[in-house]
């Protein structure tokens, strides 16, 4: 028997975008109510009016991930607004492939700290919260690039491969909670992410690969749903998928 998604407070980072733009029309659609953060108010701004326009519950609070006060303050928001958070969707995230040579330092710090640091952040920010309630479900963005290490894929591999390793720790700690942790490993899907690749070479070998084998956003917001949705004393660990043509 699965679990009814209604009236359920899920905050999303990045949720702007792609995948996280996906999930929180998916979700509201089917009645939970979604609060969503992110740098682009304008974009959060647009699809909160849209779930609103079809009867369903949404608001959004600009917040950047590399800033843990933001972070903080988009869950509190969830929480003081709607009583409890249920569920939080580490979603915001950054790819920037290049080669190690080419020593692009600030990139490497960039998907660091958004994407480890962002992760860590939203854990600090909604696990006190879900302790006392005594419920709650975090889900990590990791990726299949955080299953297997590609030739200029390094740090973002890295920091995928560290967004696992998070959310394992997390679910062994918070088992006196009454707490689950997933990690969902997408494979290509077809969102902004290739586009802030800055190494011509990268962004053209993915760039080109995205345009061939990507699949449409709408098969994460899916797999978020499905992992939400399962009894409360089921926890579903981990979703690793990937588009068909992808090897
Ligand atoms: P997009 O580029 O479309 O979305 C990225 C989202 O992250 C945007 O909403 C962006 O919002 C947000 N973001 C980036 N930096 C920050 C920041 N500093 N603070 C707050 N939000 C931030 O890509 P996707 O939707 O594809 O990416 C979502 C997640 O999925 C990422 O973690 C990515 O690594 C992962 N993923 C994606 C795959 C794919 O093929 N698309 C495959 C595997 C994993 P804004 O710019 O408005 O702040």
């Amino acid at each position: 028997m699965t679990q009814d998604i209604q009236g359920k407070v899920v905050v999303i980072t990045g949720g702007s975008s792609g995948l996280g733009e996906a999930t929180a029309r998916h979700l509201a659609a089917h009645g939970a109510t979604v609060v969503l953060g992110a740098r682009r108010m304008d974009r959060l701004q647009t699809i909160v009016d849209d779930i609103q326009a079809s009867g369903g519950t949404a608001m959004a609070q600009k917040t950047d991930v590399t800033r843990q006060a933001d972070v903080q303050a988009l869950v509190d928001t969830a929480v003081s607004t709607y009583g409890k958070i249920d569920v939080l969707l580490n979603n915001a995230g950054l790819m920037q492939q290049s080669p190690l040579e080419k020593l692009k330092v600030d990139e490497w710090d960039n998907m660091i700290d958004i994407n480890i640091k962002g992760t860590l952040y939203g854990v600090a920010a909604a696990l006190p919260h879900m302790k006392s309630q005594k419920f709650g479900h975090v889900i990590n963005v990791s990726s299949v690039a955080g299953h297997k290490v590609t030739p200029a894929g390094t740090v973002y591999c890295a920091t995928k491969y560290a967004v696992r390793a998070i959310s394992e720790g997390f679910r062994q700690e918070v088992k006196d909670y009454n707490l689950r942790s997933t990690i969902i490993s997408p494979g290509a899907i077809d969102t902004e992410l290739p586009s802030h690749i800055t190494d011509q070479e990268s962004s053209e070998a993915i760039g080109g690969f995205y345009e061939s084998a990507a699949i449409p956003a709408d098969s994460f917001a899916r797999t978020v749903y499905f992992a939400i949705t399962q009894p409360e004393d089921v926890d579903i660990n981990e979703i690793l998928y990937r588009p068909t043509a992808q090897p």
